[in-house]
């Protein structure tokens, strides 16, 4: 009895020494924004609740929008927007890539199947008109953490609790395990608290995203991936047999937010579908333009923070350009508390810092610059980065840029004629069907190849066209051809050695086709191995086959379909 009251005061000792301190309620803020928060995951994935339970905890949060991520390939149609319990409910995706995952907002249901190469993801997202945000890119998980900076993502999550509680658990030591296990004991008590203290900065992603913003406008967005799960391993959220339904939503609702600054206000009162839809149009207008900034609520809310620049061309907020040319005053308002620091930045360079108070100005040159305003917790458990502006872009007027293009091919090596299909046949698993045939067309004859891939989960399905070259593709560095299927697909174009160890090893590079005739070119260089290959780029000389491949990366199980190849030709 002594003992179990003597343990029970020592834990309390304990949570009392470790326990977050209680977030500061700042002043109401002026800057005019909605609160709301993106990346949730529902029942409907791998998340605890349903959207209804999830909207009533963002409104106990104080929230006026939520949207919903659920993982998926993007084939299922978002539900349209609605009000429920009086918060704002968008409907979004979030797709595996190999290159980690990308979260797909303001898109329609796509054609195929999204997924294979974040490369590829990020221009189908971008096709069908969809807004891309690089999730929590920072993961010390490798299969979550992103991988493809060449890509032209529209946003990035600067922070993501996920990727917080992560590398605490996967730092050696007792030091980072004891955090984790006071973080459980302190939770339920400053929930919000514990949650804003496991968070972590990566030091290299401001780096990488600035590097972005020197050719074109990237949206930093902060996701609260909340799932109201917590997997006891270190596994993909979601896929652990044993979680603790922990973090609840609306603590996650409490530990960060997205304050949006919009063209007008919601028109919550109504609630009708059609408001819902117009609302929320306007949310993701002003989301896409990055007219917004991100706060850590766990540290001090409500946030407030104004940021314009000015000079002889006009005035700018976050998210949108001003004309280079002549020197900007930069203006910044913030009811951030008084150790609180505030600084400006250019790209990945602070250029005014230490600012301690809550309305100043600052002279800056006038140049090319993209400015953006950092307020950080100084003097309070945890420092980081309270609240993050998106950039104001200072750009000259710039000089048309050409996309990169490659010098012209000067040899043809045809793969087909008007007589012969020499070479060329069909693979498939023993589960699927392939077919080809030659068609004489006018303007050159025609490759008609058919597929039908069965429904088996493994090993996936494939259906491909192949050209066989016995003295390999050297001295050719591209493949050019003309395509066109029945409805829109995304095929492989893969290259096949032969290897002595055994199974032959493949380079691959998805290619878009649709249903009018388009001509595609395939750089060599540009294919990425398929699974485990001995070298990186393939070895030409050492290639036989050139394949066409249909597999269920991008085309459903159990569905058929017809693609018509004219004028391949390799090329150098
Ligand atoms: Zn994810
Ligand atoms: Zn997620």
């Amino acid at each position: 009895m002594f003992a179990a009251a003597a343990i029970a005061a020592a834990v309390a000792v304990w949570i009392a020494l470790t326990i977050q301190p209680r977030r500061l309620a700042l002043p109401p803020p002026t800057d005019g924004t909605i609160a709301g928060v993106i990346h949730i995951h529902t029942n409907r994935s791998d998340g605890l609740s349903g959207p209804d339970d999830i909207a009533a905890a963002a409104r106990r949060a104080g929230l006026a929008f939520v949207v919903f991520t659920d993982h998926g390939d993007g084939t299922r149609r978002p539900d349209p927007p609605a009000y429920r319990s009086g918060v704002l409910c968008l409907d979004a995706v979030e797709i595996s890539t190999t290159g980690g995952h990308y979260i797909a907002l303001d898109m329609p249901a796509a054609p195929y199947p999204l997924g294979g190469e974040a490369r590829d993801v990020v221009e189908d997202v971008r096709r069908l008109g969809g807004f891309g945000i690089v999730a929590h890119p920072d993961s010390p998980k490798l299969e979550l953490r992103w991988r493809e900076w060449g890509a032209p993502v529209d946003a990035i999550e600067m922070i993501n609790p996920d990727s917080g509680w992560r590398v605490r658990a996967q730092e050696r030591g007792w030091r980072a395990k004891l955090t984790l296990v006071e973080a459980l004991l302190d939770y339920p008590f400053r929930p919000a608290e514990t949650i804003a203290g496991l968070l972590h900065e990566a030091q290299d992603l401001p780096v990488r995203w600035a590097a972005l913003t020197e050719r074109r406008r990237v949206v930093t967005v902060a996701g609260v991936d909340a799932h109201a799960k917590l997997p006891l391993r270190n596994a993909d959220p979601g896929d652990s047999g044993f979680a603790l339904p922990l973090p609840g939503y609306e603590s996650s609702f409490r530990v960060l937010s997205l304050r949006v600054r919009l063209e007008r206000p919601l028109s919550v009162m109504s609630g009708s579908p059609e408001s819902a839809a117009e609302d929320a149009a306007i949310v993701v207008r002003a989301i896409r333009a990055g007219h917004l900034y991100t706060a850590i609520d766990g540290v001090a809310t409500p946030p407030s923070l104004e940021v314009t620049a000015s000079n002889a061309s006009g005035t700018a907020h976050p998210g949108d350009e001003l004309a280079a040319g002549s020197p900007i005053t930069l203006r910044v308002r913030t009811n951030a508390p008084r150790p609180f620091t505030t600084a400006v930045w250019d790209g990945a360079r602070i250029v005014s810092g230490d600012h301690r108070e809550q309305d100043f100005s600052v002279a800056l040159p006038d140049g090319p610059a993209v400015y953006w305003v950092s307020v950080r917790s100084t003097e309070r458990t945890p420092e980081l980065t309270w609240a993050r502006s998106n950039p104001i872009y200072v750009r000259r007027p710039s000089p048309v840029t050409r996309p990169l293009v490659r010098a012209p091919a000067r040899e043809n090596q045809p793969l087909f004629d008007a007589r012969s299909a020499a070479g060329w046949r069909v693979e498939q698993d023993v589960t699927s069907a392939a077919a080809m045939e030659l068609a004489p067309m006018f303007g050159g004859p025609e490759l008609r190849f058919r597929f039908g891939l069965s429904g088996q989960i493994s090993p996936p399905p494939f259906a491909a066209l192949v050209f066989d070259t016995p003295g390999g593709i050297a001295p050719n560095d591209r493949l050019t051809f003309t395509i066109r299927a029945e409805r829109p697909m995304r095929i492989s174009v893969q290259l096949r050695a032969p290897r002595e160890s055994g199974e032959a090893e493949r380079w691959q590079r998805s290619v878009y086709v649709s249903a009018t005739s388009e001509e595609r070119t395939v750089f060599f260089d540009e294919l990425s191995p398929v699974g485990a290959t001995e070298t990186l780029k393939p070895p030409l000389n050492l290639i036989r086959s050139v394949l066409f491949v249909v597999d269920p990366v991008n085309t459903k199980r159990e569905s058929s379909g017809r693609i018509w190849i004219k004028q391949a030709v390799l090329q150098r």
